[in-house]
């Protein structure tokens, strides 16, 4: 008899996933199904990913169309989903150009590449240190995992990459002194921290972290692999805060189910990194930027505001239940603790009850897809509440 699904996956995976005990084998906008045909209203969207959730027809067609005309070409020629995607998202965000990666993390990568390059070129060597923030999250790389500001993750791969700086979040003065020191070329931030606990930034501090930064001639970059794409209710959450970095990287809702990074880069360096200095195999594949394509059309002035009342929405009701307290977030991105049980203690209970949800360290978090309904808002809140009720 065939092993089980589990079984084998145990067997020839790398075991880096602990994963919860479900198999899911299809999805239809915000419900997956598991191998048993049992239905779950997923407000995970696979980390924030499926944006649109999952399999919308529209996306699916655009997909499949140009698979079935041109699945990947080099970075060595033109094509036109990639070309186009560069233009909507700088039309979009007024950014001049833009990189196209394969994750969140590579994303990041090529910001600090930048960064460095910026520097060097203007002030020559020894002027390369990346300010991040503590608790901070910003991938699994050598170089991201290093810029991650936290503890936990600078365990057993030494040596980690040098050059990297951390200040506690909403702490001016450290960013200054560090700043102070000459040696800086960039700071890099998230505004809501994702993977931290859901933890939305003070916009005076964001402001004026900007101004210290124009002023010494120190990149601003602005990691919105999570918040990015309209998660938070607007196309780049530094919108709510009226900032606008020199760099900012998207991943996760951008392709809407498909591996893409970006880095959108402001005219100040957006010529930084020349020919042969930085590229990727996959990066701007078509089938990908075909899906980002679709993605960005459907992610109007109407769908954002759409998504952040209904963030409002959820947040709001959330709030008012008993056993709930400190709801945070910023539109569709959303967390929240359980007075009487771990984050991921409720998080199994959800599976068994039909929701899928994430942990983001003590909090239950959620990122539902954009296009979640308010019928659906309805039923989830329902089963969070019996889930409370003792
Ligand atoms: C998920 C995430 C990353 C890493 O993205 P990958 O695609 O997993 O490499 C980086 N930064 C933030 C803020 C994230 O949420």
């Amino acid at each position: 008899m065939e092993k089980s699904i589990k079984d084998i996956d145990k067997k020839y995976i790398v075991n880096t996933y602990n994963r919860y005990d479900l198999e899911i084998v299809e999805g239809m906008g915000v419900n997956a199904y598991d191998v048993d045909g049992r239905e779950y209203i997923d407000l995970s969207s696979g980390i924030g990913v499926n944006s649109l959730g999952y399999c919308e027809m529209g996306w699916v067609a655009s997909v499949t169309q140009q698979l079935c005309k041109l699945n990947h070409v080099s970075n060595l020629y033109y094509s036109r989903p990639d070309a186009l995607l560069a233009k909507s998202l700088c039309e979009r965000t007024g950014y001049d150009k833009v990189f196209f990666a394969n994750s969140g993390a590579e994303a990041n990568e090529c910001a600090i590449k930048i960064a460095r390059k910026y520097s060097f070129d203007k002030y020559g060597k020894g002027r390369d240190k990346i300010i991040t923030l503590i608790n901070s999250f910003h991938g699994r790389t050598m170089a991201t995992l290093t810029a991650t500001g936290q503890e936990v993750y600078h365990d057993f791969f030494f040596p980690f990459v040098d050059g990297f700086e951390y200040a506690p979040a909403g702490d001016l003065q450290s960013v200054e002194t560090y700043v102070g020191k000459g040696d800086v070329c960039a700071v890099m931030i998230e505004l809501v921290q994702g993977e931290g606990g859901v933890i939305a930034l003070d916009k005076h501090y964001v402001k004026k972290l900007s101004e210290i930064c124009k002023q010494n001639d120190v990149l601003l970059i602005i990691d919105e692999v999570q918040t990015g794409a309209g998660r938070t209710g607007k196309f780049l959450a530094a919108e709510h805060y009226g900032v606008k970095a020199d760099i900012t990287t998207l991943a996760k809702g951008l392709g809407g189910g498909l591996p893409i990074g970006a880095a959108l880069v402001a005219k100040n360096c957006s010529d930084t990194l020349g020919f042969g200095m930085h590229g990727t195999t996959f990066g701007g594949n078509p089938i990908v930027c075909a899906g980002a394509n679709y993605v960005m059309a459907r992610m109007d002035e109407d769908f954002l505001y759409e998504a952040e009342q209904k963030g409002e929405y959820l947040q709001e009701k959330l709030s008012q239940l008993d056993g709930i307290e400190e709801v945070s977030g910023l539109g569709l991105m959303i967390g929240f603790k359980v007075k009487d049980m771990s984050s991921s203690d409720f998080v199994k209970e959800g599976i068994k009850r039909g929701l899928i949800m994430l942990t983001a360290k003590s909090k239950v978090r959620l990122l539902p897809p954009l296009t979640i309904t308010y019928d659906e808002i309805d039923k989830a809140l329902a089963i969070i509440s019996s889930m409370l009720a003792k």
